[in-house]
């Protein structure tokens, strides 16, 4: 089990976001979250990330509770809009794709020969090649995204979770994201990926985890969930 959730709640000061939820993720799964705005999906991938800590209840991260837990470069992160936060940020895609190697360090800290060979290795895989000098700021929102995939498996993460990776995309970029995480599932990563795109998560996931306010209301198999009545009466 790569996660365990039991009875977490959460509040971000008036009312609970969290409320009792409970989840296991398991190795190799590719989950999509699903569920209406508001539903609290960014919150949980928050908490999950070890951004946000749990009011109540418990996260275990491969088997250890969440407060001692170490290994964070064992863990991706690919936010919302990451296009939005890199605007005013002038560095370049390579110098973006590296700092996915500085698990908590400085940006000043040195990247040995291994760390310059993972981000050599990364940027031919994600084609990134012919963009490694331009400046991130400079790239259309499809290959800003790309590029902050790109940056999180930089370490090699266990695990990686994605919010919203095709809300900037249009239908083109969409299929490429598809390809792209797929083939990290591929090697055996573990994928949990935020998405309000109904028609994405059911061709990308192999299970769903349906959310409304605050707790998970249905999780199954995806094709199971989209072909039961029951889904048909959510939607
Ligand atoms: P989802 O991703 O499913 O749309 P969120 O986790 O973003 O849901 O938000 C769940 C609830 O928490 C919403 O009511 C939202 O307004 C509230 N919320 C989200 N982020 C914050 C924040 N930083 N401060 C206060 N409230 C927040
Ligand atoms: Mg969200």
């Amino acid at each position: 089990t790569v996660i365990e959730i039991e009875k977490l709640g959460y509040s971000y000061g008036e009312g609970w976001i969290l409320n009792d939820l409970s989840l296991k993720i398991e190795q190799g799964d590719f989950v999509a979250v699903i569920g209406p705005n508001g539903a609290g999906k960014s919150t949980l991938l928050r908490l999950l990330a070890g951004i946000l800590k749990p009011a109540q209840g418990r996260i275990a991260i491969f088997g250890q509770d969440r407060e001692n837990f170490t290994a964070w470069d064992k863990i991706g992160y690919v936010p919302q809009n990451p296009a939005r936060q890199h605007r005013a940020f002038p560095i370049s895609v390579r110098e973006v794709v590296s700092l996915g190697r500085l698990s908590g360090g400085s940006m000043f800290q040195h990247y040995t020969h291994e760390d310059k060979a993972a981000v050599d290795d990364i940027i031919e895989r994600f084609s990134l090649k012919e963009l490694a000098h331009r400046k991130i700021g400079e790239l259309s929102g499809g290959q800003q995204q790309r590029v902050a995939i790109a940056r999180a498996l930089a370490t090699d993460p266990a695990v990686i979770y994605f919010d919203e990776p095709t809300s900037a995309l249009d239908a083109e970029w969409t299929d490429d994201m598809h390809e792209l995480l797929r083939g990290v599932a591929a090697q055996g990563t573990t994928m949990v990926v935020v998405t309000h795109a109904l028609d994405f998560a059911r061709s990308v996931s192999d299970r769903v985890v349906f959310m409304e306010a605050g707790r998970v209301v249905e999780t199954g198999d995806t094709e199971t969930f989209f072909t039961s009545p029951k889904t048909a009466r959510t939607r």
